[in-house]
């Protein structure tokens, strides 16, 4: 294996501090254990969307190469299935051990790869990731105890099709259950994002895995279609857009595929006349410009009661003034690259929306890099119910703000969207939080925070959102079989 210690400085001054990264050239397929070349021979570039330097060349999965990866998936299962959940558990500890030890490289390469400040992928992404396997790698031998008096089957080869906003991060989240359970897995992670599924591959070799158990294959949407389509893939696990959700949902309709979706959202983020204002404007700030706002269940539709709007608004602005905008590596950078050229195109033709529906922008008065890919933290106020801003998901650093006066008006403003991922709401009174968490149509509603991760807490979402749960016990059920 050809390892190339690259030159930090390539990719920016401000990796000085980085410390040693190990970065290919060139990456392959990982399939049954060893690293495979494509059989189309073709390869695409990932570039560090913070200045559009090539980092390294990845291999193209073509559908011979998707079924390779398929079949050995499916050689694998009765080995892995049938080893005692202690043995699977051991496995994943050493696996969640490692993704700790290597934290710091896993970080560098996640915010070269994906444009994110160091700082979120240091402190919240490659934590989290570990914690995930940690999670997991307890439930292996204690599934019995998870389904009492149930008898429980691994399903057998899980396709897994993960999006470009927390790649560690949702590799372990489709990874962690299907391996606790006893199921293989063809993985495939995001085209402007496969490096530090990549360098989870390495570690999975370090740490020893049956080959088959896991194989990581790139490409783009034709990859990911071919591991959906695949006849001997028993069960696919989606996260990324609701468009590719909808098409997933129709080619897996009628097979026997388990199918798990996550999808979007535009979370409603609610703050009441009673709030803590000044908490709650962080809450504002880190629900919307976390990652860029590149967050399924971003706080995107800001209501504030009516009697404290000015208020908010206002500290609000000197807020977004505040924000460090520009080089991810930095580790005082508070919004970071937009992760491509397309999404900041697609964030770009929002903010010309919001300007044509006569909504009043306000954004950060900061420069930004003349390389790569940025947009400035933005608000819109006077938004109404239909502009397109308030309905659509942008995926990006930009805040559609409204007002309320009751309860009710806010409960019916709140669900009136396509979208059940995410809520937050912000008040002093704990009856407030229980009358709104009984009647948001979300999967995960924080009270007094945003933005809250844990393994051991459920999430997904409802209508166009997707359906099924990622954490807990619920994210488990979707591996598994009951026979009973
Ligand atoms: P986004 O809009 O956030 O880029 P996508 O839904 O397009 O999200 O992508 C999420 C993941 O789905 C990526 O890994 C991508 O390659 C993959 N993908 C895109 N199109 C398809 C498809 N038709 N079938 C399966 N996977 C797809």
């Amino acid at each position: 294996m050809a390892v190339k210690n690259k030159n930090v400085f390539d990719f920016s001054p401000a990796l000085e501090s980085a410390g040693h990264i190990q970065l290919k050239d060139q990456y392959e397929l990982f399939i049954n254990g060893k690293w495979t070349k494509p059989k189309s021979g073709k390869y695409f570039k990932t570039i560090n969307p913070s200045n559009e330097k090539v980092i390294a060349q990845v291999a193209e999965a073509s559908k011979t190469d998707v079924d390779a990866a398929v079949s050995a998936a499916e050689k694998a299962f009765n080995g892995w299935s049938s080893l005692s959940g202690k043995e699977r558990g051991k496995y994943l500890f050493r696996l969640a051990r490692l993704i700790q030890e290597k934290a710091r490289e896993l970080s560098v390469i996640e915010t070269l790869d994906g444009g994110k400040p160091i700082r979120e992928s240091r402190d919240i992404d490659i934590p989290l990731a570990a914690a995930h396997f940690f999670y997991h790698a307890g439930w292996a031998d204690k599934l019995e105890y998870a389904f009492p008096n149930r008898k429980t089957e691994p399903l057998g080869v899980a396709g897994q099709i993960i999006p470009w906003n927390f790649p560690l991060l949702m590799a372990a989240w489709k990874l962690a259950p299907a391996l606790a359970c006893g199921n293989t897995v063809v993985l495939k992670p995001a085209e402007t994002t496969p490096l530090t599924a990549l360098k989870l591959a390495e570690i999975i070799e370090e740490a020893e895995f049956p080959p088959g158990v896991v194989n990581i294959v790139t490409g783009a949407g034709a990859t990911g279609a071919a591991i959906v389509n695949h006849p001997k893939v028993n069960k696919i696990a989606f996260t990324g857009s609701t468009e590719v959700g909808k098409i997933i949902q129709r080619a897996t309709a009628n097979t026997d595929k388990k199918l798990t979706l996550e999808l979007g959202g535009k979370a409603a983020n609610i703050i009441f006349e009673d709030a803590a204002i000044n908490q709650a404007v962080e809450g504002i700030i880190n629900g919307i410009y976390f990652n860029q706002g590149h967050v399924c269940c971003a706080g995107s539709r800001l209501f504030v009661q009516e009697s404290v709007h000015d208020e908010v608004i206002q500290k609000l602005k000197a807020r977004i003034e505040n924000l460090v905008v520009g080089d991810p590596m930095d580790k005082n950078t508070d919004i970071g690259a937009i992760n491509s050229k397309s999404q900041l195109e697609t964030i770009n033709k929002y903010l010309k929306i919001g300007k044509e529906e006569g909504l009043e922008m306000f954004q950060s008065s900061c420069s930004v890099p003349s390389k790569g890919f940025w947009c400035k933290p933005t608000i819109f106020t006077g938004a109404a119910q239909s502009s397109r801003i308030v309905q659509d998901e942008i995926f990006g650093p930009v805040l559609a703000v409204q007002t309320f006066r009751t309860i009710g008006e806010v409960i019916q403003k709140a669900n009136n969207t396509p979208y059940g991922l995410s809520a937050g709401v912000w008040t002093d009174k704990g009856s407030k939080i229980f009358n709104l968490t009984q009647q948001l149509r979300a999967g995960v509603i924080w009270a007094n925070t945003f933005n809250k991760f844990d393994p051991t807490s459920p999430f997904g979402g409802y209508k166009e959102s997707g359906f099924g749960r990622e954490g807990g016990v619920h994210g488990l059920e979707s591996y598994l079989k009951f026979n009973d």
